[in-house]
């Protein structure tokens, strides 16, 4: 057997699961919505292919990871396992391929000609890429997202591209201490979506919400909760800056 530390360790992963889960349930309830319309990703960054399985085992099957180089070697060792695999970090072009080949989702398209090569790269016999847009609601440096101002436009020209479907928005708010302000970004989100939907989109995704503010996230709408920290623990000091480009890669 493989060593697994304490902390790590299957029941460990277990109980913070079973935990993770009641909260979303319990927000989900509170805010007068059906448990199931929320889906539960685990962020895997920076986590073992060994500890994605323990996961597997449990029944989480949704996987969200943010470096295709990081992630190739999980897709390929959880293969028997068949997962959904969603990328969500920073895409740079040079990284399309990988992604368009080996996710079924992605969540951070914010320009159109990254949303051109994935439509390109997309194998033919797989299905088409499930697709949301990183909307940005904060002016944040270096952090991705389209303004909203320029979002319907682009939300159009990706509803055309062959290999791609577009089904709503995702979020990655600065942090924020309180629910009520950690709110205000989320309905916000909610409510592009809304205009979005208005315009004659069929979108049915609102990818938001992390550790730290998923209740908010799903008062306001979240349809796909990303969580890593309550699942796995704290990640190392590289990962705490959210979003970090790959570019050490
Ligand atoms: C790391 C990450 C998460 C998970 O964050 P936690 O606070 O660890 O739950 C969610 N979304 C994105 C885009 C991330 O990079």
């Amino acid at each position: 057997m493989s060593a697994i530390s304490p902390s790590n360790s299957t029941s460990s992963f277990a109980a913070r699961l079973v935990e993770l889960r009641e909260r979303i349930a319990a927000a989900a309830l509170r805010y007068r919505r059906d448990p199931e319309t929320v889906t539960l990703l685990a962020v895997g960054k920076q986590q073992s292919a060994h500890s994605l399985r323990e996961l597997a085992a449990l029944g989480q099957i949704e996987f969200g990871e943010n470096y295709p180089q990081e992630a190739l070697p999980k897709i390929a060792a959880l293969q028997d396992l068949r997962p959904i695999w969603h990328f969500i970090g920073q895409i740079q072009s040079n990284k399309t391929r990988a992604i368009a080949e080996s996710f079924q989702w992605v969540h951070t398209v914010d320009r159109l000609k990254i949303a051109e090569r994935l439509s390109e790269q997309r194998p033919s016999t797989a299905p088409v890429l499930e697709t949301c847009i990183q909307v940005k609601l904060a002016d944040e440096a270096g952090k991705g997202g389209i303004a909203p101002s320029e979002l319907p436009l682009l939300a159009q020209q990706i509803s055309q591209l062959p290999r791609l479907r577009l089904r709503g928005l995702m979020c990655l708010p600065p942090p924020r201490e309180s629910f009520d302000e950690q709110l205000v970004f989320f309905q916000q989100a909610a409510r592009l979506l809304q205009d979005l939907k208005q315009r004659g989109l069929l979108l049915d995704t609102l990818s938001m919400g992390m550790s730290g503010d998923l209740e908010a996230a799903i008062a306001a709408g979240a349809t796909i909760v990303r969580v890593g920290t309550a699942i796995f623990g704290e990640r190392a000091e590289r990962d705490t800056r959210r979003e970090t480009r790959d570019t050490a890669e």
